[in-house]
């Protein structure tokens, strides 16, 4: 007998973990960080509901924090298994979780400089420290569906997924576990890319299983049918008739590469001046060579431009500030050009420093092209405040605002029917919508029901199911 336990990525888009457990083993597939509402933050606290030590393996479907950011506090309560991930995710986690836990001691120290806190001290969730010890139970695994044992009784393959570099679909089969003996597929979807997506390649059809978790943050939308390129010309021309600087907030993993690959093909086909563009994150340059040196998860597109001895993640004027001097050199620049810099919603950042001087000049114009989650300075921005506190300073909000829905790394909802209609063979015993808001994944739901007559579930937090 098998069971899962959806022990988060339900209800919520954030602390992905189910947990698979048969008679011989048990596996936690995704360790996400809970984020945003305080009640899901909480959950980070509390003493995970199952025991670290008796996990047997971690497999992870791809980098982003709400998929990993709980591995180093499960390494710190006494997970010591083996992890695995696609190498590109690797890559990626060498980058983001020794941040992770640099982010996690300076909100400690900050709440106990300023008496936020109950605890005396307060303590980190984790540490850098416990970052480090993390990725070294790390091994990275070929993205291409090779079937690895990775605990008694069950075997896991990794296959594209589409969403970021590195990110994976999981298909982990148990061996005897169901009700005659016979063995049992559970497919994992992670987070399912958007088509089309530059730079890396679309998400391969589901393999055949009996079951099935896919995602649902878009359930319930369909992408901005405007190209995001087109947009990006526009507002690009706007500013260098002008002779006005661009300033991009942007995630420094993902979002940031796929900016600067299109404003290079912009350039090519001279549908935009050349202007100076500047990266200004050191994250963003790690990720960028993380990006670059993965030859294995480049789309077509990518590997045809590397054939004409183009570098596909440079435009043609270019600087990485890599240092805190290079950053403040910035400064003295004037006229037209574009600047890249973390973080996405203005939380935190190199990008504070520029917005500090940009955001009250009538000329900038800012480019919003992510979510801005409610509370952020970036949400506060485009929602049209008028004064806004950046790095204690209070100043006014006089630059023009822009934002380009297009840019997604998730299918939306028509693009999760399209990727389930290619299913290998079969139909899953039951299918259940994972990682999306409830009215996300209710909408899912019905249009799966309505299209293919599955048997659905939204499942509930600590809810499990057997695997017959
Ligand atoms: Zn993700």
């Amino acid at each position: 007998m098998a069971t899962i336990t959806f022990w988060g990525g339900v209800g919520t888009v954030t602390g992905s973990k189910f947990l698979v457990e048969t008679e011989k083993a048990k596996v936690l597939v995704d360790c996400g960080l809970f984020q945003g509402l305080k009640e899901l933050r909480e959950r980070n606290w509390q003493d995970p509901p199952f025991n670290p030590r008796a996990v047997n393996a971690i497999l992870i479907t791809h980098a982003h924090i709400d998929h990993t950011g709980f591995l180093p506090r499960l390494v710190r309560q006494g997970f010591h298994g083996p992890v695995y991930c696609s190498k590109g995710t690797a890559d990626l986690l060498k980058i983001l979780l020794p941040d992770a836990g640099r982010l996690q001691e300076e909100d400690a120290d900050y709440r106990n400089r300023h008496n936020l806190t109950k605890h005396n001290p307060a303590l980190p969730l984790y540490t850098e420290k416990d970052a480090y010890a993390t990725l070294e139970l790390i091994r990275p695994v070929a993205n291409t569906g090779e079937r690895i044992q990775v605990a008694a009784g069950m075997k896991a393959g990794f296959r594209v997924a589409g969403h970021i570099l590195g990110s994976s679909l999981v298909l982990l089969e148990l061996d005897h576990a169901g009700a005659n003996g016979e063995g049992r597929k559970i497919l994992f979807s992670g987070d399912l890319g958007h088509y089309d997506q530059p730079i890396i390649k679309d998400p391969v059809p589901p393999p055949a299983c009996d079951y099935l978790l896919v995602e649902s943050t878009y359930g319930d939308r369909l992408h901005d049918p405007e190209d995001p390129k087109v947009a990006l010309a526009r507002i690009i021309n706007d500013a260098a008739k002008r002779d006005a600087p661009v300033l991009i907030p942007a995630f420094a993993v993902g979002r940031t590469q796929e900016i600067v690959y299109l404003i290079r093909e912009l350039e090519e086909e001279k549908a935009i001046p050349i202007l100076p563009v500047t990266v200004d994150s050191p994250m963003a340059a790690l990720a960028t060579a993380a990006y670059a040196n993965r030859k294995e998860e480049h789309d077509e597109e990518y590997a045809s431009i590397l054939r004409q001895h183009v570098h596909p993640l440079r435009t043609h004027s270019m600087i990485t500030a890599a240092t805190r001097q290079e950053s403040k050199k910035l400064n003295d620049a004037t006229g037209a050009r574009i600047i890249i810099s973390a973080s996405g919603m203005m939380t935190g950042g190199r990008v504070l420093h520029h917005a500090l001087r940009l955001v009250p000049d009538p000329e900038t114009t800012i480019v919003f092209v992510g979510y801005q989650a409610a509370g952020t300075l970036g949400r506060r921005i485009l929602d049209g405040e008028h004064e806004v506190k950046v790095l204690g300073q209070w100043i006014p909000v006089r630059c023009r605002v822009a934002k380009i829905g297009g840019f997604s790394a998730h299918a939306d909802w028509k693009e999760v029917l399209r990727w389930l209609e290619g299913i290998e063979s079969g139909v899953p015993n039951k299918t259940f919508l994972t990682h999306g808001e409830p009215g996300a994944s209710n909408a899912l739901a019905g249009h799966i029901k309505e299209r293919f007559g599955w048997n659905v579930e939204i499942p509930e937090y600590g809810q499990t199911f057997e695997l017959i």
